[in-house]
Order: structure tokens, then sequence, then C-alpha cells
């Protein structure tokens, strides 16, 4: 079997390509098909989560936060229409604004009663600005911090809603609901109106950002950001300062028809917006979403199920590997062994022997064929029929393998004949090994069904001669053994 290894390897390269071919094409289509179907459902839950998230999510996380804002917002602009319209300011008003604790009472009363930071009044005709504590001072067009009066006396529409400081503490940032209030003419008698602070309505956009995972912010009609929770993930005060955000912002912005969905790229990330109008503040309210955050999920499972292609890819090559490997050796075994008796076959033979005779040619060293041929067979067959003589040939067969040197070849000629060759083996040491095989054969008998049978063997040697071909060297093996058959068997003749 060594010898056959040897054979094999030989032949193992003629379907090497032709193997890593097969394995090539294997894992192509395999990892082709396993990529298509990943990324085919990849896609396809990824439109699907962008769509749900653009129909359905934010509009109605929008909705809910906007029924929200009515609730905490929007209130503060009724409580200020209630007071603008409420008979007892506007008669205080028109007798003369005498009874100053009365204001401040009626003052306290709707702060304390819907819990807003501050109310106040400030009129027409003295100037005067009244709040819960008191008769606090006159506005005056000429303060910076009094502009808001001016501004709102100009004002076509019954009410704005500003942020701005407190006049009382400069330090509190609050959301004012300024309104106009008219006497029973039509007339403006001044403005009144109520102020939360900012930290309480920021507060409150928070509370939403929480609750629905999303940045919450309002923005006026030029695009600046009013009013925020946590600071919007693009950091910028005004929506024209975010670079994605440019071109959308005009749509946007837009206070007819500009509700609806809106998604922009920013940092490396994609964002989806939901826009809604809200008329009551004249301000935008912005829900906005990271796309890449709802997107984590499936981009896992992408990457999970990349990872489980490329090691079902891998491990059908590596078995399909084997399993050819395997099969390629069993067919290469099959092809070059004789299966009576687990020699080489000529076939295989004969390419060995072209090697063995460059090598012999090339390193010069000696080197010996032997050519054995099993004596009176015919009858043998005859005598104990066919299958007997089968057993007889795997039989010295056998003797032949476990006598042969590392170094040496053997292999089943043809019928009941051997061909043997010794490398590095002078004709000397030929002859000797010939011999020693010949009396080893005839001196172990073939135990068949009745009794042992014994048979001898006939050896030409022939010793390689420089400007051998491998017919020159058998002629002469032939020639050695058929003197042997001549000179009465059972001997060894030297070519
Ligand atoms: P000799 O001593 O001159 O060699 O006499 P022999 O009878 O052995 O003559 P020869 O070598 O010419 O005979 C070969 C015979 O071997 C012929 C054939 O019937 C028989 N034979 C050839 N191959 C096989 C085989 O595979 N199995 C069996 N059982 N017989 C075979
Ligand atoms: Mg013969
Ligand atoms: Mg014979």
């Amino acid at each position: 079997m060594r010898a056959g290894k040897a054979v094999g390897a030989w032949r193992i390269t003629a379907t090497v390509t032709g193997k890593h071919r097969l394995l090539l094409l294997l894992g192509a289509l395999l990892l082709l098909g396993f990529l298509a179907t990943t990324l085919v459902s990849y896609f396809v839950s990824k439109n699907q989560i962008h769509r749900s998230i653009v129909e359905n999510e934010l509009p109605l996380t929008s909705d809910n936060i906007y029924s929200e804002i009515q609730k905490d917002l929007i209130r503060p602009v009724f409580i200020a229409s209630m007071m603008a319209g409420d008979t007892f300011l506007r008669d205080w008003v028109l007798q003369g604004e005498a009874d100053v604790p009365a204001m401040t009472k009626y003052l306290g009363e709707v702060r304390t009663r819907y819990g807003t930071f501050t109310s106040f009044f400030v009129s027409e005709r003295t100037r005067r600005y009244y709040h819960p504590e008191g008769m606090l001072r006159k506005v005056s067009e000429n303060e910076p911090q009094d502009r808001w009066f001016f501004r709102v006396r100009g004002l076509n529409e019954p009410y704005e809603i500003n942020v701005d400081t407190d006049t009382r503490s400069r330090e509190t940032l609050a959301v004012f609901i300024n309104y106009r209030v008219y006497d029973y003419a039509g007339g403006l008698m001044g403005v009144t109106g109520v102020g939360l602070t900012v930290d309480m309505v920021r507060n409150l956009l928070s509370g939403y950002q929480k609750r629905y995972h999303r940045s919450v912010y309002f923005v006026d009609k030029t695009g600046q950001i009013v009013l925020f929770g946590d600071r919007p993930s693009h950091g910028a005060a005004n929506l024209n300062d975010v670079p994605g955000m440019r071109n959308i912002v005009p749509r946007m912005l837009a206070t007819e028809g500009g509700d609806g969905s809106y998604a922009y790229s920013n940092g490396g990330h994609d964002y989806l917006l939901n826009v809604r109008y809200v008329p009551e503040m004249k301000w935008f309210l912005v829900v906005e979403k990271v796309e890449d955050e709802a997107l984590a999920d499936i981009r896992r499972t992408l990457y999970i199920n990349l990872v489980v292609c490329l090691t079902v890819t891998l491990a059908v090559l590596y078995l399909s590997h084997l399993t050819l490997g395997r099969y390629q050796r069993r067919l290469e075994a099959m092809a070059t062994t004789d299966r009576l008796t687990g020699l080489l076959n000529r076939h295989a033979f004969e390419i060995l022997m072209v090697q063995a005779l460059a090598d012999a040619r090339r390193s010069r060293q000696p080197m010996c064929a032997l050519l054995i041929d099993i004596d009176h067979f015919k009858a043998l067959n005859d005598r104990y029929g066919h299958l007997a003589g089968d057993r007889m040939i795997e039989h010295v067969g056998a003797l032949i393998r476990s006598s042969l040197r590392a170094s040496d070849v053997a292999c089943r000629w043809g019928g009941e004949e051997f061909l043997l060759l010794l490398k590095n083996c002078a004709d000397a040491d030929a002859l000797v090994l010939a011999d020693a095989l010949r009396v080893r054969i005839s001196e172990s008998a073939l135990p068949l069904a009745e009794r042992p049978v014994a048979r001898t063997v006939s050896i030409g040697v022939a010793a390689w001669r420089a400007g051998d071909t491998p017919e020159t060297l058998m002629d002469r093996a032939d020639g050695a053994l058929y003197a042997a058959k001549r000179e009465g068997r059972d001997r060894v003749v030297l070519a």
C-alpha cells in the first residue's frame, strides 16, 4: 500500500484543481444563496420598520404628545382668555383701577387655583403692572423688559405666547400667555395672562421624551428652537443650522400643510421626524427619532445571520472536502491496486517504473528487476479448481509483500506473475534476496481444505544498465525467468 500511496500522490495532482474548483463553486453558491436570503429579509424588515415609524409610531406619539400639550400648555391659554373676558376685571378697570387689593386678590386667586407660576394685568390707560403681590410699577416704552407689552398692543391676534424672563424675578425664564383685554365697546384696555416657568414646561417635555423614547421640541416660524425637554441630539439652536435639515425646513415650517413626516441624515445617523403646527402656540411641535436605534435589533440579527451563513458554508465546505478526499483516495486505490493481492497493478507499476528508471539514471545507483512466476500453476488450477488457484496467488502475494524493503516496489504483473523493483540494490544482493524469497515461498504451504499445498517459484533477475528502457529491462528479466524454467524451475537466474 506504501507504493499505492506514491502512485496516489502522483495522480492526485491531476484531480486537485477539479476538486478545488468544485469546492469553490459549492462555497460560492452557498454563500450567494445565504447572502441573498439574509440581505433580502434584512431590507424587507428595515423597510417595514421604517414604514411603521413614519406611518404609525411618530404620528401616534405626536398625537399623544399634542393632546397632553393641550392639557398642559394650552390650558393656560384658556385661563388667560377667560381672564381677558372676565367682567370683574373689565369693570374694575372701567371704575378707575381704584381698589388695588381687589385686583391683587383676583390675580392671586387665578394663580393658586390653576397652579401657574404667575398671573398679571397691565393697564393700557395707567400702564400699571399688577400681579398677585400688588401693584409693581409702571411699564415704559423705553424699558427693554417691557417691550413685550407694546408688541402685544400692536398685535392683530388676540394673544401671543412668549418665552421671557419674569418682570419680578429677573433670573426666572417663563412662558407667558399675553392676552389682549377689550372694553365693552371694543377698545383695548390692557393685557392680562399667566406665566409658567420654563423649567416646568421643560420637565413636561422631558417626561414625554422619556416616555416615548424620542426628542420632543418646539420651533417657531423661523426654525428657532424655542422649547425643549432635553437638548435635541443635533445640538443646534436653529433648525436651519442642522446640515441635513436645511432643505426640508422651508417645507416643514409652512404653516399650511407643513404637518407630516420628514427624514434627514446628519452626522452619519438617519433621523425620522413628525411635524405638527400648534395654532394655539403658533409653534411647531417636532417629534424626532433616530432611525438607527430602531434598527439596532435587526442589524444585530443581520450580523448573527451572516456569521451563521459563514459558519454553515465553511462547515459544508470542510465536510465536502473530507468526503471528496475520501472518495478520491478510494477511487485512486481502486485504480492502482490489484484486488486479489493488494499489490500495485500493472498500470500503476508502469508509471512508477518510468520514475524509478529516471531516478536510477540521475543518481547512478544500481537497481534490479525481479520477475517471479509460480511453477506448474496450471496443474494446481486443474487439480484444485480456479478458486484454490486464486488463493495461491493471494498467498504468494502476501509473502512477497512481507519481504519487501521500504524502497522496493512490487506489483502483480499478470496471472500468477509478480514483478519487483529493488532500488539501490546491486545484482549480487538482488540474487541473495531473490533466493531467500524463493526459499520462503517454497517452504510455506497454502492450507487448502484437504491438505497443505506447496508451490515453488522461478525468478528471473535483471540488473539495470545505463540506457535501459522499461521494455529492455523487462525483456532481460523475462529471458532470465525463461532460463530458470528451462533449467528445471524452483531457482533464480540472473540475466
Ligand atoms: P510454468 O511452471 O511453466 O509457469 O507452468 P504454468 O502451469 O504455471 O504455466 P503458465 O505460467 O503459462 O500458466 C499460467 C496459468 O495461470 C494459465 C491460467 O489458467 C492461470 N491463471 C492466470 N491467471 C489466473 C488467475 O487469476 N487465477 C487463477 N486461478 N488462475 C490463473
Ligand atoms: Mg505464467
Ligand atoms: Mg507459471
